[in-house]
């Protein structure tokens, strides 16, 4: 899809699901969360099911636009809904770009780190940002978003970032996550929040196809969902992406994420480890405390563009723009 008609989709989107978005409420007492594939209608939007729980008495689902990537959660009683297994929804969407993009994801599974897609297309001169937030006993490195407003609020505002939010981090994090949704809330940035998993695990010394979500024991169906329902809870609403813990995964792990409906999100430019960013790069930093070198280089980077930025030919790009942009290369 044109990239300018998906950004105008993107902007439909945002402008219709403003109210939405704002009023997103904090499910504080979700029940029979699970997984739920299926295709919900409201007319003229056709929807794709992922999720479907019950709070406070009402029914809810937790939606896919198939065309923009955008989701939402939205009470059943508003669609015509249509259940189907996996296998069903997937060749019922099989024209749309999530169709694409996760097939795309899964022909990417076989690397030990960094499965899934990793970058765009380098058509455009800009990055896609994304910041994990693992486990820390530190606080959020808020220069990252501080730097990324004053740059940008001239030219891009709100500027977008997906934040890969791991269960534990949410926890002890209160008022570091109320300050993101208060940014996010008074549109000052637009906020991608992808499943980093619930526990995060990571062993100093085991090898990596032992280590973080393949280490023995994990329970992966407990790591996406209590993550995605800590997430609502805290009045977030889950993306399609997923990030795996170190970007390490094997390819029955893609797969069992892919069985999800969820797209790993790899990265081709970890700046603390020298990756340089290229134009159309998935750029990985933390935003944890743990790692402040990638911060200051994604920082420098930014600085080394302010005459671009200012003339909107350096710019900061949506995670499923990003990736729409890689499924035009792989047709
Ligand atoms: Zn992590």
């Amino acid at each position: 899809m044109n990239i300018l008609y998906k950004r105008f989709l993107l902007v439909l989107f945002i402008t219709a699901s403003a109210s939405v978005c704002r009023a997103q409420q904090n499910f504080l007492n979700i029940t029979n969360y699970r997984v739920y594939y299926g295709w919900a209608h409201n007319y003229p939007q056709d929807w794709l099911i992922l999720r479907r729980f019950e709070n406070n008495g009402k029914d809810y689902l937790l939606l896919v636009n198939p065309l923009t990537l955008q989701t939402k959660a939205n009470e059943t009683s508003f669609y015509q809904v249509k259940p189907m297994t996996l296998e069903e929804t997937r060749v019922f969407f099989k024209k749309t770009v999530y169709e694409k993009v996760i097939n795309a994801a899964e022909k990417k599974s076989v690397n030990i780190q960094d499965a899934g897609i990793e970058r765009g297309l380098p058509t455009e001169a800009g990055i896609s940002l994304t910041a994990d937030l693992c486990p820390s006993h530190k606080p959020l490195d808020r220069r990252i978003f501080t730097t990324i407003f004053n740059e940008f609020k001239k030219v891009e505002k709100p500027a977008p970032i997906a934040l890969s939010v791991s269960g534990l981090w949410m926890l002890h994090h209160v008022q570091d996550l109320e300050w993101l949704k208060k940014l996010s809330n008074e549109g000052e940035i637009r906020i991608t929040w992808v499943n980093h998993s619930y526990n995060h695990r990571v062993n100093k010394t085991a090898p990596l196809k032992q280590n973080f979500l393949l280490e023995p024991g994990t329970d992966i169906s407990y790591e996406v969902l209590a993550t995605e329902k800590l997430m609502l809870k805290n009045g977030l609403v889950p993306s399609v992406f997923f990030r795996f813990p170190g970007l390490v995964s094997d390819q029955q792990l893609v797969f069992k994420i892919t069985d999800f409906g969820l797209i790993p999100i790899g990265s081709d430019a970890w700046l603390a480890k020298g990756q340089q960013a290229q134009d159309g790069s998935i750029v990985l930093i933390h935003g944890n405390g743990n790692e402040p070198v990638g911060v200051t280089d994604f920082i420098k980077l930014l600085h080394s563009k302010t005459k671009l930025i200012a003339q909107k030919q350096w710019l900061l790009y949506d995670l499923s723009d990003t990736v729409d942009e890689e499924f035009e290369q792989s047709r």
